[in-house]
């Protein structure tokens, strides 16, 4: 497989570490409110490349933090009156069933900033001890020009950066940053503020700066030296470009051997983000359509270019889905007859010299760079090629063959389901099952197991089925 490096700016062949295994790191969202299109596209990306890559045989340790603590956050927990870390505790959770709707699956782990602080005091301390990093009333700075090589992946010359930083003299005093030994230098740990959640720390009382959380997060669950990171192509400069700069100068070892970045999703030429206003959540997505919908669109591009967002492309997209489920609902058809015919020796002739052609298309396209858009056309292709040499004589077991392969490639590579989603419920009713399980809890309470059982009936009525669990009832369709 070749991966196109933004460290090397070159289409590279794919070399793990150990053989079979691959470890990845994914800069996660900032967990402040609900996430919006443009932060789901490295979330479905990135998920599709982990499937790849398991596809192919690899074993995949994927690693995605949550920042869960920031000043968006500080801002927002001081808005609603609430502290910083429900805040963050509630959109992780919404994140979560974002991630579910759209089918990305968890990562092998999800570290948070807040959980790993005593790590991070940790590499401070290290940065520190080998002159990397030095401490001004409570601020560590990390000492940009003791590192060789800052500046590489984003391919920055560090003393256009310098200039540029002077002319900034202003912010700088602004920003209480004018004590820095050097403007470039960025922070690795910060005072707190009044009111702000802090944590102890041998340069007093506060919080690890953004860039920290991560380098010390890779480390932790992925190792010193990653396979891949990956991230928006915001992140570019200078979050990956200062991770590198942290984990290297800790570890005296490569940080990342392959740096992937996803083009931005636009809205009118412009990248869509929270703070132009010119954003629609996921939410606000999934309300209205199917949210695979959503994950088709977001793949019918090449991940690295830049993908603009606009009701008559979400239409198409959906229309595009529309035809590879009616492809495999023809086969389900013929899959359920159940026919018991064996396979004929045309049928048999297409497995073995038809069917294969697809999926080297598909892995072709996928091998080049995770190009998804590609793999969506060989899919098409592959759809208009099982309508066609299938009908109602086929036999069951020559549609289920076809139909493995397109549920290989679909559904477990692109997370695609070859089914459709179900038809929302209507909020009226949603209520009414949890009013009568309330109800139902209540009775059981008051020791009233006849009123108990009748309103298991009466859901069951409903299409409902109910199951006790210890963390309460849980309930489903029948
Ligand atoms: P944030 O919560 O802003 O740190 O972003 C979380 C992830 O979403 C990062 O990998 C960002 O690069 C990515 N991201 C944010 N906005 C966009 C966008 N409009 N298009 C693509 N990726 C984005
Ligand atoms: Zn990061």
């Amino acid at each position: 497989m070749k991966i196109y490096n933004t460290l090397t700016r070159r289409k590279e062949d794919f070399v793990p570490i150990q053989e079979g295994k691959v470890g990845i790191y994914v800069c996660g969202p900032t967990v402040y409110d609900f996430i919006h299109i443009g932060n789901a596209r490295p979330m479905i990306v990135f998920d599709t490349l982990r499937r790849y890559l398991e596809h192919k045989g690899y074993e995949v340790n994927f690693v995605s933090n949550f920042t869960d603590i920031d000043d968006k956050i500080i801002n927002r927990s001081i808005q609603e009156g609430i502290p910083a870390c429900e805040v963050s505790e509630k959109y992780i959770a919404e994140c979560k069933k974002d991630m579910e709707a759209l089918n990305v699956r968890p990562a092998s782990t999800h570290p948070q900033a807040t959980q790993e602080i005593p790590e991070m005091i940790e590499m401070v301390q290290t940065l520190i001890d080998k002159g990397h990093a030095y401490e001004k009333n409570g601020t560590v700075y990390f000492r940009v020009r003791s590192f060789d090589g800052y500046g590489k992946l984003s391919h920055k010359n560090i003393d256009d950066l310098e200039s540029g930083h002077r002319a900034d003299a202003h912010a700088l005093k602004v920003s209480g940053e004018d004590e820095k030994e050097d403007s470039l230098d960025f922070v690795l740990w910060k005072p707190k503020k009044e009111g702000e959640p802090f944590w102890e720390s041998p340069w007093g009382e506060g919080r690890p700066g953004w860039h920290l959380e991560c380098s010390c997060m890779s480390k932790k669950y992925v190792g010193d030296t990653l396979d891949i990171h990956a991230g928006g192509e915001d992140l570019i400069f200078p979050h990956h470009e200062n991770e590198i700069a942290q984990s290297e100068a800790t570890n005296d070892k490569p940080f990342a051997n392959y740096w992937m970045h996803n083009g931005f999703l636009k809205i009118n030429g412009d990248k869509m983000s929270k703070s132009l206003g010119n954003f629609f959540t996921v939410r606000d997505i999934c309300a209205q359509y199917d949210p695979q919908v959503l994950r088709f669109f977001m793949l019918s591009a090449q991940y690295r270019t830049p993908l603009n967002f606009s009701r008559e492309l979400i239409e198409d997209s959906a229309k595009g889905l529309e035809r590879i489920l009616n492809g495999a609902e023809k086969l389900s058809g013929i899959i359920e007859k159940d026919n018991k015919k064996p396979v004929s020796d045309e049928e048999k002739k297409i497995l073995e010299e038809e069917l294969p052609k697809f999926v080297q298309k598909f892995d072709e396209a996928m091998d080049d760079d995770l190009n998804t858009a590609d793999a969506v056309s060989a899919i098409f292709e592959l759809i208009r090629f099982t309508n066609a040499s299938t009908d109602t004589e086929s036999s069951s077991a020559f549609a289920q063959a076809l139909y493995d392969t397109l549920s290989e490639l679909s559904e477990k590579v692109l997370g695609i389901k070859l089914t459709r989603a179900e038809e929302a419920m209507d909020d009226a009713f949603v209520a009414k099952i949890e009013e009568l399980i309330a109800e139902r809890t209540a009775a059981k309470k008051e020791k009233n197991f006849a009123r108990a059982d009748e309103i298991r009936a009466e859901l069951l009525g409903m299409g409902i089925v109910i199951e006790d669990t210890r963390e309460g009832v849980k309930w489903k369709k029948a």
